[in-house]
């Protein structure tokens, strides 16, 4: 039995047009006009609808444990739900290395979390803390595993995490030995450091300080280094959670010099600012994520570098804390609230009002930062990103005329707030197929628990330039 979806608007990255889409056995069969309909198929009316790529989440962080008894409140269950509602039907999360542990153990471990959850499928990649020679010998198999990209840290040296230059450089070079794409978190981790101890003994402990300790000097800074570093080692490299006008020149100028560098930005930085750090009370702690909220300067830079294709991807690097227990352990001191903000499932649905009904994206160009461009960057297209045959039907049907409003009321995500409360837009999904597997209809659920599938990512990354 297929299922054919009929009449409806097919938009891509590269273009939009009419057509009926058919999906049997979990891919898109055809693409076609006036598709036949066989006995026992299911019929989908798509009039007036438009169909797009399932959305692909390259930055997410479920179930992720920052303390023994504190881990990001969505697991692989809950966070791939609102993932799902959003119209995300795939995404990439981080198994993080611990000092001394192989990369086997380290994804093992990541695996087992999603495993028997997981409802849209999930990929790694992995975080490199300790490359030691063993690591380094061990980085040979990771695309036999699947994983064909590993994220690096120039933060958070107190907490072990921090590369030295050194280490960064060989990472690159054996990255590009074996055809793997390095991610970089850019900030200057020793810096930083100080200047949070300096605030902390100062006792300019609230929310607010912890912009003021991670300058947007810093993420340029590091941005920049981290981009001289890969070039030198001949590797290609994505940056993430692009921030500020100083990161982006940066990213803008080696992409101008005809050097592989690939950069994101999320949500939170497009909608709020160093001031929500500032809220009564200990509201602050709920805006608090590394690096943080800038001015309304570099929000515009963002949407800006988003139009002009100087960023060529779209993710959340959803970390979601709950206020009422999470978020108030750095009630004291603001260097102890857990860094992130809950994310995943508005994706799409702001990008699309923000960015499309406001004339600042064409459709096309949406598909290409929410879905496309990962795609190709991370090694999983056409199976994943794209609406053609043979492709795995992961499928959107959006309403543009649909309103939407975020509530914590309402929303999906295990988090007991939500940084848009209150926000209203048009466009929204109203279908979601994954692998043909419908998972959301309006309102409905039908995702299970567990037929999200481990996304292999082999062949190498960052082959296209965005
Ligand atoms: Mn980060
Ligand atoms: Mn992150």
């Amino acid at each position: 039995m297929a299922t054919i979806i009929r009449g409806g608007t097919v938009v891509t990255a590269d273009g939009s047009f009419p057509a009926d889409v058919e999906i049997e056995g979990g891919r898109i069969r055809a693409v076609r006009d006036q598709a036949d309909a066989g006995e026992g198929d299911d019929v989908v009316d798509a009039s007036g609808l438009l169909l797009m790529p399932g959305g692909i989440d390259v930055h997410t962080h479920l179930d992720m444990p920052v303390a023994p008894d504190c881990a990001t409140c969505d697991d692989f269950y809950t966070g791939h739900r609102a993932a799902a509602f959003g119209g995300t039907t795939s995404h990439i999360d981080f198994a993080n290395q611990q000092r001394g542990d192989s990369l086997r153990a380290t994804l093992d471990r990541w695996l087992e979390r999603a495993g028997g959850k997981a409802v849209i499928d999930y990929g790694f990649h992995v975080t490199i803390v300790d490359p030691s020679p063993e690591v380094m010998d061990e980085m040979a198999s990771l695309r036999g595993w699947g994983v064909n990209s590993i994220k690096l840290f120039l933060a958070y040296k107190a907490r072990g995490m921090m590369l030295r230059n050194d280490e960064f450089f060989n990472l690159c070079r054996r990255a590009r030995e074996l055809g793997l794409l390095p991610l970089v978190h850019a900030e200057t981790g020793e810096v930083i450091d100080l200047l949070e101890q300096e605030a902390i003994a100062a006792g300019r402990t609230e929310p607010r300080w912890h912009a003021t300790v991670r300058p947007a000097l810093a993420e340029a800074e590091a941005t920049n280094r981290a981009i001289a570093l890969a070039r030198m080692a001949g590797s290609a490299l994505y940056v993430v959670h692009i921030t500020c006008q100083g990161a982006l020149a940066a990213v803008r100028q080696a992409r101008r010099e005809g050097a592989p560098v690939f950069g994101e930005s999320c949500p939170q930085y497009l909608f709020f600012t160093a001031d929500d750090l500032a809220r009564p009370g200990f509201e602050g702690a709920k805006y608090v994520c590394s690096p943080p909220l800038r001015t309304e300067a570099d929000q515009a830079a963002l949407w800006e570098a988003l139009a002009l294709g100087d960023l060529q991807a779209f993710s959340t690097d959803h970390a979601p804390f709950r206020f009422e227990d999470q978020k108030s352990r750095g009630r004291e001191r603001f260097d102890a609230i857990p860094n992130g903000v809950p994310a995943i499932e508005h994706r799409l649905v702001l990008l699309w009002h923000f960015g499309v009904n406001q004339g600042r994206l064409t459709p096309e160009h949406f598909v290409s930062l929410t879905s496309t461009g990962p795609a190709r960057i991370f090694g999983i297209y056409p199976q994943k990103g794209s609406l053609a045959p043979g492709a795995d039907a992961d499928i959107l049907l959006w309403d543009p005329a649909a309103a939407w409003s975020i509530s914590t009321a309402t929303h999906q995500m295990a988090v007991d707030y939500d940084l848009w409360e209150g926000f209203t837009g048009r466009g929204r999904p109203v279908k979601v197929w994954r692998r043909g597997e419908l998972l959301v209809d309006g309102e409905r659920w039908l995702g299970q628990a567990g037929s999200g599938q481990h996304l292999r990512r082999e062949q190498a990354g960052a082959q296209v330039q965005g």
